[in-house]
Protein backbone atom coordinates (compact mmCIF):
# COMPACT_ATOMS: atom_id res chain seq x y z
CA UNK A 1 0.00 0.00 0.00
CA UNK A 2 1.77 3.19 -1.21
CA UNK A 3 1.78 6.32 1.89
CA UNK A 4 -0.81 9.02 0.62
CA UNK A 5 1.20 11.53 -1.00
CA UNK A 6 2.72 9.42 -4.24
CA UNK A 7 -0.64 8.72 -6.37
CA UNK A 8 0.22 7.68 -9.71
CA UNK A 9 1.57 11.08 -11.92
CA UNK A 10 -0.09 11.13 -15.08
CA UNK A 11 0.88 14.64 -15.84
CA UNK A 12 4.55 14.05 -16.74
CA UNK A 13 3.39 11.16 -19.47
CA UNK A 14 0.91 13.35 -21.00
CA UNK A 15 3.94 16.20 -21.39
CA UNK A 16 6.08 14.20 -23.37
CA UNK A 17 3.07 13.06 -25.67
CA UNK A 18 2.12 16.69 -26.21
CA UNK A 19 5.49 17.81 -26.96
CA UNK A 20 5.71 15.30 -30.18
CA UNK A 21 2.30 16.12 -31.37
CA UNK A 22 2.66 19.37 -33.61
CA UNK A 23 5.26 17.47 -36.15
CA UNK A 24 2.95 14.59 -36.78
CA UNK A 25 0.10 16.72 -37.95
CA UNK A 26 1.62 19.06 -40.19
CA UNK A 27 2.28 15.59 -42.16
CA UNK A 28 -1.70 14.29 -41.95
CA UNK A 29 -4.36 14.96 -44.85
CA UNK A 30 -7.40 16.80 -45.12
CA UNK A 31 -9.97 13.90 -44.92
CA UNK A 32 -8.10 11.89 -42.17
CA UNK A 33 -7.72 15.33 -39.91
CA UNK A 34 -11.89 15.64 -40.31
CA UNK A 35 -12.24 11.90 -39.06
CA UNK A 36 -9.52 12.83 -36.54
CA UNK A 37 -11.45 15.71 -35.13
CA UNK A 38 -14.83 13.62 -34.79
CA UNK A 39 -12.79 11.15 -33.10
CA UNK A 40 -11.42 14.03 -31.03
CA UNK A 41 -14.65 14.70 -30.40
CA UNK A 42 -16.37 11.39 -29.35
CA UNK A 43 -12.89 10.77 -27.20
CA UNK A 44 -13.37 14.52 -25.73
CA UNK A 45 -17.40 14.01 -24.33
CA UNK A 46 -16.38 10.47 -23.24
CA UNK A 47 -13.58 11.62 -21.47
CA UNK A 48 -15.87 14.53 -20.07
CA UNK A 49 -18.19 11.60 -19.17
CA UNK A 50 -15.76 9.81 -17.22
CA UNK A 51 -13.92 12.15 -15.52
CA UNK A 52 -17.73 13.63 -14.09
CA UNK A 53 -18.07 9.77 -12.98
CA UNK A 54 -14.87 9.78 -11.12
CA UNK A 55 -15.46 13.10 -9.75
CA UNK A 56 -18.56 11.89 -8.06
CA UNK A 57 -17.54 8.16 -7.00
CA UNK A 58 -13.52 8.15 -6.96
CA UNK A 59 -11.47 7.36 -3.47
CA UNK A 60 -11.21 10.98 -2.25
CA UNK A 61 -9.43 10.27 0.96
CA UNK A 62 -6.97 8.21 2.98
CA UNK A 63 -8.38 6.48 6.27
CA UNK A 64 -5.99 5.78 9.19
CA UNK A 65 -6.56 2.01 10.60
CA UNK A 66 -4.91 1.70 13.95
CA UNK A 67 -4.90 -1.84 15.51
CA UNK A 68 -8.13 -2.44 12.60
CA UNK A 69 -10.15 -0.01 13.86
CA UNK A 70 -10.55 3.61 11.55
CA UNK A 71 -10.11 6.66 14.01
CA UNK A 72 -9.70 8.82 11.11
CA UNK A 73 -9.85 10.11 7.44
CA UNK A 74 -7.26 12.20 5.80
CA UNK A 75 -6.36 13.84 2.50
CA UNK A 76 -3.66 12.82 0.47
CA UNK A 77 -1.50 15.57 1.22
CA UNK A 78 -1.13 14.73 5.42
CA UNK A 79 1.90 12.73 5.55
CA UNK A 80 0.76 10.16 8.76
CA UNK A 81 4.17 9.51 9.38
CA UNK A 82 5.23 12.60 10.15
CA UNK A 83 2.49 13.11 12.54
CA UNK A 84 3.18 10.08 13.98
CA UNK A 85 7.19 10.98 14.80
CA UNK A 86 5.55 14.22 15.75
CA UNK A 87 3.01 12.70 18.21
CA UNK A 88 6.08 10.66 19.59
CA UNK A 89 8.37 13.73 20.06
CA UNK A 90 5.59 15.40 21.77
CA UNK A 91 5.39 12.21 24.22
CA UNK A 92 9.09 12.77 24.76
CA UNK A 93 10.95 10.41 22.10
CA UNK A 94 14.11 12.44 23.82
CA UNK A 95 13.63 11.59 27.19
CA UNK A 96 13.22 7.43 26.51
CA UNK A 97 15.02 5.30 24.96
CA UNK A 98 13.87 3.79 21.53
CA UNK A 99 10.57 5.58 21.95
CA UNK A 100 8.13 3.80 20.26
CA UNK A 101 4.67 2.88 18.89
CA UNK A 102 2.87 -0.97 19.58
CA UNK A 103 0.35 0.18 17.54
CA UNK A 104 -0.70 -1.55 13.77
CA UNK A 105 -0.98 1.73 10.93
CA UNK A 106 -3.02 1.05 8.06
CA UNK A 107 -4.21 3.14 5.36
CA UNK A 108 -7.22 2.47 2.78
CA UNK A 109 -8.67 4.43 -0.07
CA UNK A 110 -11.78 5.39 0.63
CA UNK A 111 -14.16 8.09 -0.64
CA UNK A 112 -15.92 10.01 2.19
CA UNK A 113 -18.20 13.09 2.19
CA UNK A 114 -15.30 16.04 2.41
CA UNK A 115 -16.75 17.16 5.62
CA UNK A 116 -15.56 13.92 7.43
CA UNK A 117 -12.04 14.77 5.71
CA UNK A 118 -9.44 16.19 9.05
CA UNK A 119 -6.16 17.99 8.65
CA UNK A 120 -2.80 17.20 10.10
CA UNK A 121 -3.56 18.98 13.71
CA UNK A 122 -6.67 17.31 14.02
CA UNK A 123 -5.47 13.84 13.34
CA UNK A 124 -2.27 14.83 15.73
CA UNK A 125 -4.88 15.10 18.88
CA UNK A 126 -6.64 11.83 17.41
CA UNK A 127 -3.19 9.91 17.06
CA UNK A 128 -2.21 11.36 20.52
CA UNK A 129 -5.07 9.63 22.46
CA UNK A 130 -5.39 6.35 20.56
CA UNK A 131 -1.62 5.42 20.07
CA UNK A 132 0.57 3.46 22.47
CA UNK A 133 4.21 3.75 23.23
CA UNK A 134 6.73 1.55 25.05
CA UNK A 135 10.90 2.34 25.47
CA UNK A 136 13.31 0.38 26.76
CA UNK A 137 12.96 0.54 30.27
CA UNK A 138 15.52 -1.13 33.11
CA UNK A 139 13.37 -3.12 36.09
CA UNK A 140 15.18 -3.30 39.17
CA UNK A 141 14.27 -6.20 41.25
CA UNK A 142 14.79 -6.78 44.82
CA UNK A 143 15.40 -10.48 46.29
CA UNK A 144 13.79 -10.99 42.87
CA UNK A 145 10.75 -8.89 42.97
CA UNK A 146 10.59 -6.38 40.26
CA UNK A 147 10.03 -3.12 42.15
CA UNK A 148 10.43 -0.22 39.63
CA UNK A 149 11.42 0.94 36.26
CA UNK A 150 14.17 3.60 35.26
CA UNK A 151 14.96 4.70 32.12
CA UNK A 152 18.62 2.80 31.81
CA UNK A 153 21.16 0.59 33.60
CA UNK A 154 22.86 3.98 34.22
CA UNK A 155 20.55 5.83 35.79
CA UNK A 156 19.35 2.48 37.61
CA UNK A 157 23.45 2.36 38.99
CA UNK A 158 22.97 6.58 39.81
CA UNK A 159 20.19 5.76 41.64
CA UNK A 160 21.50 2.80 43.27
CA UNK A 161 24.61 4.83 44.19
CA UNK A 162 22.71 8.21 45.45
CA UNK A 163 20.74 5.96 48.07
CA UNK A 164 23.78 4.38 49.48
CA UNK A 165 25.57 7.99 50.03
CA UNK A 166 22.34 8.98 51.76
CA UNK A 167 23.36 6.79 54.69
CA UNK A 168 27.17 7.49 54.78
CA UNK A 169 28.63 8.91 57.87
CA UNK A 170 29.43 12.37 57.26
CA UNK A 171 32.88 13.29 55.57
CA UNK A 172 35.22 13.10 58.45
CA UNK A 173 33.13 10.84 61.14
CA UNK A 174 34.54 7.84 60.00
CA UNK A 175 36.25 5.80 57.71
CA UNK A 176 33.47 3.34 55.71
CA UNK A 177 35.10 -0.26 55.37
CA UNK A 178 32.29 -1.74 54.10
CA UNK A 179 28.80 0.13 52.13
CA UNK A 180 26.12 -2.85 50.72
CA UNK A 181 22.63 -3.49 50.38
CA UNK A 182 21.09 -6.28 52.84
CA UNK A 183 18.95 -6.76 49.63
CA UNK A 184 19.91 -8.80 46.66
CA UNK A 185 19.90 -6.10 43.66
CA UNK A 186 19.67 -7.13 39.86
CA UNK A 187 18.51 -5.51 37.32
CA UNK A 188 15.92 -6.60 33.91
CA UNK A 189 15.28 -5.16 30.31
CA UNK A 190 11.83 -5.12 28.83
CA UNK A 191 10.05 -2.61 27.03
CA UNK A 192 7.70 -0.36 29.42
CA UNK A 193 5.42 2.14 28.95
CA UNK A 194 6.79 5.87 29.56
CA UNK A 195 4.03 6.36 32.60
CA UNK A 196 5.37 3.71 34.33
CA UNK A 197 9.62 4.65 33.53
CA UNK A 198 10.33 6.60 37.63
CA UNK A 199 12.03 9.72 36.88
CA UNK A 200 15.67 9.26 39.21
CA UNK A 201 14.22 11.68 42.08
CA UNK A 202 11.15 9.14 42.20
CA UNK A 203 13.10 5.99 41.86
CA UNK A 204 15.46 7.15 44.68
CA UNK A 205 11.85 8.21 46.65
CA UNK A 206 10.45 4.98 46.32
CA UNK A 207 13.49 2.96 47.38
CA UNK A 208 14.06 5.57 50.43
CA UNK A 209 10.57 4.63 51.74
CA UNK A 210 10.03 8.46 51.82
CA UNK A 211 7.01 8.44 48.73
CA UNK A 212 4.24 5.88 49.45
CA UNK A 213 4.18 2.57 47.29
CA UNK A 214 1.16 1.47 45.98
CA UNK A 215 0.54 -2.14 45.65
CA UNK A 216 -2.79 -4.31 45.29
CA UNK A 217 -4.12 -7.18 46.83
CA UNK A 218 -6.10 -9.99 46.10
CA UNK A 219 -8.45 -10.81 49.40
CA UNK A 220 -8.35 -14.61 49.58
CA UNK A 221 -10.33 -16.69 52.20
CA UNK A 222 -9.79 -16.20 55.61
CA UNK A 223 -8.27 -12.66 55.36
CA UNK A 224 -9.33 -10.23 57.78
CA UNK A 225 -8.49 -6.40 57.93
CA UNK A 226 -6.76 -6.97 60.84
CA UNK A 227 -4.45 -10.24 59.22
CA UNK A 228 -3.53 -8.23 55.80
CA UNK A 229 -2.65 -5.37 58.24
CA UNK A 230 -0.53 -7.46 60.11
CA UNK A 231 1.13 -9.03 57.12
CA UNK A 232 2.00 -5.88 54.90
CA UNK A 233 2.99 -4.01 57.86
CA UNK A 234 -0.03 -1.56 58.50
CA UNK A 235 -3.05 -0.41 60.39
CA UNK A 236 -6.48 -1.29 59.69
CA UNK A 237 -6.92 2.45 59.67
CA UNK A 238 -3.71 2.98 56.64
CA UNK A 239 -6.40 0.66 54.44
CA UNK A 240 -9.42 1.66 55.39
CA UNK A 241 -8.09 5.37 54.36
CA UNK A 242 -6.94 4.15 51.05
CA UNK A 243 -9.85 1.92 50.70
CA UNK A 244 -13.19 4.32 51.38
CA UNK A 245 -15.23 1.48 49.92
CA UNK A 246 -14.62 -0.80 52.28
CA UNK A 247 -17.71 -0.79 54.96
CA UNK A 248 -17.58 -2.46 58.36
CA UNK A 249 -15.50 -5.58 58.58
CA UNK A 250 -16.76 -6.79 55.42
CA UNK A 251 -14.33 -7.91 53.05
CA UNK A 252 -15.21 -10.18 49.77
CA UNK A 253 -12.78 -12.71 48.47
CA UNK A 254 -11.39 -11.57 45.29
CA UNK A 255 -12.00 -7.83 46.16
CA UNK A 256 -9.12 -5.82 45.09
CA UNK A 257 -7.69 -3.47 48.06
CA UNK A 258 -5.00 -1.03 47.87
CA UNK A 259 -1.98 -1.20 50.37
CA UNK A 260 -0.27 1.83 50.63
CA UNK A 261 3.35 1.43 52.31
CA UNK A 262 6.00 3.94 53.39
CA UNK A 263 8.32 0.82 54.00
CA UNK A 264 12.03 2.02 52.39
CA UNK A 265 12.68 -1.14 49.62
CA UNK A 266 15.88 -1.52 50.21
CA UNK A 267 18.29 -1.24 53.56
CA UNK A 268 21.61 -0.04 53.27
CA UNK A 269 24.16 -1.61 55.38
CA UNK A 270 27.41 0.59 56.55
CA UNK A 271 30.17 -0.62 58.51
CA UNK A 272 32.89 2.32 59.43
CA UNK A 273 35.32 2.91 62.01
CA UNK A 274 35.45 5.75 63.95
CA UNK A 275 38.51 7.92 65.93
CA UNK A 276 36.98 9.40 69.32
CA UNK A 277 38.94 10.90 72.03
CA UNK A 278 36.93 10.25 75.47
CA UNK A 279 37.50 11.26 78.89
CA UNK A 280 38.70 8.41 80.93
CA UNK A 281 36.68 8.75 84.50
CA UNK A 282 38.42 8.47 87.46
CA UNK A 283 38.39 5.61 90.43
CA UNK A 284 37.87 6.61 93.68
CA UNK A 285 39.73 4.85 96.12
CA UNK A 286 38.59 5.30 100.24
CA UNK A 287 41.44 5.12 102.74
CA UNK A 288 40.58 5.19 106.68
CA UNK A 289 42.25 7.73 108.68
CA UNK A 290 42.19 6.89 112.42
CA UNK A 291 43.19 10.49 113.28
CA UNK A 292 40.19 11.93 111.84
CA UNK A 293 36.45 11.60 113.42
CA UNK A 294 33.96 8.80 112.51
CA UNK A 295 31.73 10.42 109.85
CA UNK A 296 34.72 13.10 108.39
CA UNK A 297 35.91 13.06 105.37
CA UNK A 298 38.89 14.81 103.49
CA UNK A 299 40.56 14.29 99.89
CA UNK A 300 43.54 12.96 100.21
CA UNK A 301 44.47 13.15 96.30
CA UNK A 302 42.11 15.02 93.99
CA UNK A 303 40.81 12.80 90.84
CA UNK A 304 41.49 13.62 87.61
CA UNK A 305 39.81 12.10 84.20
CA UNK A 306 42.17 10.74 81.76
CA UNK A 307 42.37 10.82 78.09
CA UNK A 308 41.78 8.00 75.65
CA UNK A 309 41.93 7.47 71.54
CA UNK A 310 38.81 5.36 70.73
CA UNK A 311 38.66 3.42 67.46
CA UNK A 312 34.82 1.95 67.32
CA UNK A 313 33.25 0.17 64.55
CA UNK A 314 29.95 1.09 64.01
CA UNK A 315 27.27 -0.65 61.92
CA UNK A 316 24.23 1.53 60.82
CA UNK A 317 21.14 0.48 58.68
CA UNK A 318 19.74 2.75 56.63
CA UNK A 319 21.30 5.50 59.02
CA UNK A 320 20.08 4.16 62.38
CA UNK A 321 23.12 2.30 64.42
CA UNK A 322 22.81 -0.96 65.09
CA UNK A 323 25.93 -1.80 66.51
CA UNK A 324 29.08 -0.24 68.47
CA UNK A 325 31.84 -2.31 69.51
CA UNK A 326 35.83 -0.84 70.52
CA UNK A 327 38.54 -2.45 68.28
CA UNK A 328 41.02 -0.41 69.44
CA UNK A 329 42.28 1.61 72.54
CA UNK A 330 45.44 3.89 73.19
CA UNK A 331 45.38 5.79 76.25
CA UNK A 332 46.57 9.24 75.79
CA UNK A 333 46.44 10.52 79.33
CA UNK A 334 45.93 8.17 82.47
CA UNK A 335 43.13 9.08 85.29
CA UNK A 336 44.58 10.00 88.38
CA UNK A 337 42.69 7.93 91.25
CA UNK A 338 40.49 10.30 93.62
CA UNK A 339 41.71 8.83 97.20
CA UNK A 340 39.66 9.83 100.35
CA UNK A 341 40.31 9.64 103.43
CA UNK A 342 37.25 8.37 105.98
CA UNK A 343 37.83 9.14 109.80
CA UNK A 344 37.13 6.11 112.21
CA UNK A 345 38.21 8.05 115.32
CA UNK A 346 35.34 7.62 118.13
CA UNK A 347 34.35 9.50 121.25
CA UNK A 348 37.42 7.79 123.10
CA UNK A 349 40.30 10.10 123.09
CA UNK A 350 38.16 13.11 122.93
CA UNK A 351 34.93 14.09 121.28
CA UNK A 352 34.40 18.24 120.86
CA UNK A 353 37.13 18.92 123.29
CA UNK A 354 36.23 16.17 126.21
CA UNK A 355 35.56 13.05 123.89
CA UNK A 356 32.98 11.70 126.68
CA UNK A 357 30.16 8.77 126.54
CA UNK A 358 27.14 10.10 127.24
CA UNK A 359 25.07 8.93 130.67
CA UNK A 360 22.40 6.57 129.22
CA UNK A 361 20.15 7.15 131.99
CA UNK A 362 20.64 9.71 135.18
CA UNK A 363 20.87 7.84 138.69
CA UNK A 364 22.78 6.89 141.32
CA UNK A 365 25.52 3.98 140.59
CA UNK A 366 24.53 1.33 142.62
CA UNK A 367 27.41 -1.48 141.95
CA UNK A 368 30.74 -0.31 140.21
CA UNK A 369 32.45 -2.03 137.55
CA UNK A 370 34.82 -4.70 138.68
CA UNK A 371 35.16 -7.20 141.27
CA UNK A 372 32.63 -7.64 144.29
CA UNK A 373 34.35 -10.40 146.35
CA UNK A 374 35.12 -13.27 143.74
CA UNK A 375 32.57 -11.99 141.03
CA UNK A 376 33.75 -9.74 138.33
CA UNK A 377 30.72 -7.37 137.15
CA UNK A 378 31.61 -6.33 133.76
CA UNK A 379 29.69 -3.32 133.76
CA UNK A 380 28.10 -0.33 136.06
CA UNK A 381 24.76 -0.50 137.39
CA UNK A 382 23.01 3.09 137.71
CA UNK A 383 19.36 3.25 139.36
CA UNK A 384 16.42 3.62 137.79
CA UNK A 385 12.68 3.17 137.21
CA UNK A 386 10.66 0.42 134.94
CA UNK A 387 10.23 2.38 131.57
CA UNK A 388 12.75 4.81 132.40
CA UNK A 389 13.82 5.89 128.76
CA UNK A 390 17.35 5.08 127.86
CA UNK A 391 19.63 7.23 125.72
CA UNK A 392 22.27 6.23 123.11
CA UNK A 393 25.81 6.74 124.99
CA UNK A 394 27.32 8.00 121.39
CA UNK A 395 26.37 7.78 117.77
CA UNK A 396 26.22 4.05 116.61
CA UNK A 397 24.59 0.85 115.09
CA UNK A 398 22.40 -1.71 116.70
CA UNK A 399 24.11 -4.72 117.01
CA UNK A 400 22.43 -6.52 119.04
CA UNK A 401 18.70 -6.25 120.58
CA UNK A 402 17.25 -8.99 121.90
CA UNK A 403 17.21 -11.64 124.63
CA UNK A 404 20.55 -13.04 126.29
CA UNK A 405 20.51 -15.19 129.41
CA UNK A 406 21.57 -13.30 132.59
CA UNK A 407 21.57 -9.56 130.69
CA UNK A 408 17.77 -9.94 129.97
CA UNK A 409 16.46 -7.97 126.98
CA UNK A 410 20.20 -6.25 126.09
CA UNK A 411 20.90 -3.74 123.07
CA UNK A 412 24.59 -3.50 121.52
CA UNK A 413 25.80 -0.49 119.69
CA UNK A 414 28.52 -0.51 117.91
CA UNK A 415 30.31 3.08 117.81
CA UNK A 416 32.95 2.02 115.71
CA UNK A 417 36.79 2.15 116.22
CA UNK A 418 36.50 -1.22 118.31
CA UNK A 419 34.20 0.74 120.98
CA UNK A 420 30.65 -1.10 121.86
CA UNK A 421 28.43 0.04 124.71
CA UNK A 422 25.75 -2.81 126.10
CA UNK A 423 22.51 -1.90 128.14
CA UNK A 424 21.11 -4.73 129.87
CA UNK A 425 17.79 -5.85 132.36
CA UNK A 426 15.60 -3.64 129.61
CA UNK A 427 11.56 -3.52 129.61
CA UNK A 428 11.68 -2.84 126.46
CA UNK A 429 13.03 -1.78 122.88
CA UNK A 430 12.98 1.53 121.00
CA UNK A 431 15.49 0.17 117.92
CA UNK A 432 16.02 -2.87 115.95
CA UNK A 433 19.38 -4.53 114.85
CA UNK A 434 20.97 -2.66 112.16
CA UNK A 435 19.93 0.98 112.70
CA UNK A 436 21.94 3.78 113.43
CA UNK A 437 21.49 5.83 116.56
CA UNK A 438 22.76 9.15 117.78
CA UNK A 439 23.71 10.20 120.69
CA UNK A 440 21.01 10.36 123.76
CA UNK A 441 18.72 8.92 121.01
CA UNK A 442 15.75 6.57 123.61
CA UNK A 443 17.20 3.13 122.78
CA UNK A 444 14.80 1.11 125.23
CA UNK A 445 13.19 1.45 128.80
CA UNK A 446 14.64 0.53 131.88
CA UNK A 447 13.13 -2.99 133.28
CA UNK A 448 14.21 -5.96 135.48
CA UNK A 449 14.71 -9.15 132.98
CA UNK A 450 16.92 -11.08 132.96
CA UNK A 451 19.05 -11.90 136.69
CA UNK A 452 18.51 -8.85 138.94
CA UNK A 453 16.71 -8.29 141.86
CA UNK A 454 15.81 -4.57 141.45
CA UNK A 455 15.21 -2.49 138.64
CA UNK A 456 18.14 -0.55 137.59
CA UNK A 457 20.36 -0.41 133.91
CA UNK A 458 23.52 -2.53 133.92
CA UNK A 459 25.83 -0.38 131.47
CA UNK A 460 29.12 -1.58 129.64
CA UNK A 461 31.81 -0.85 128.00
CA UNK A 462 34.16 -2.94 125.73
CA UNK A 463 37.12 -1.98 123.73
CA UNK A 464 37.99 -3.89 121.35
CA UNK A 465 36.43 -6.90 123.02
CA UNK A 466 37.49 -6.40 126.50
CA UNK A 467 35.33 -4.65 128.95
CA UNK A 468 36.30 -1.36 130.24
CA UNK A 469 35.02 0.03 133.40
CA UNK A 470 32.43 2.60 131.88
CA UNK A 471 33.05 5.21 134.82
CA UNK A 472 35.78 6.47 133.05
CA UNK A 473 34.14 6.69 129.26
CA UNK A 474 31.26 9.34 130.82
CA UNK A 475 30.62 12.76 131.29
ZN1 LIG B 1 25.11 -5.12 136.69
Amino acid sequence: MPPPGKLPDVAAAAGRFLKKWPARWKETDGRKKKKFYLLSGILAGGLLLLAGWYQFTAPNAWAVIINGRQVAVVTSRVDVNQVIQDVLKERGAGSYQGLQITDQVDYKKVRVNPREIVDGQQLKNILQGTLHFVAAATVITINGQPELIVRDDSIAEAVLAELKQAYLPLPGNGEIQEVRFLEQVAYEHRPARPEEILSPEAALARLKGTSPASQEYIVKEGDSLWTIAREHGLLVDDIRAANPEIKGERLDIGQRLRLTTEKPLLQVMVVYSQEVQEPVPYDVKVETNTDLLRGQERVKQAGSEGQRLVTYQVVTKNGVQVEKKVIQEQVLKEPVTKIVERGTRVVLASRGGSGRLAWPIRGSITSPYGYRGREFHSGMDIDGYVGQPVGAAEAGTVTFAGYDGGYGRMIAIDHGGGLVTRYAHLSGFNVRVGQQVSRGQVIGYVGVSGRTTGSHLHFEVLVNGSFRNPYGFLN
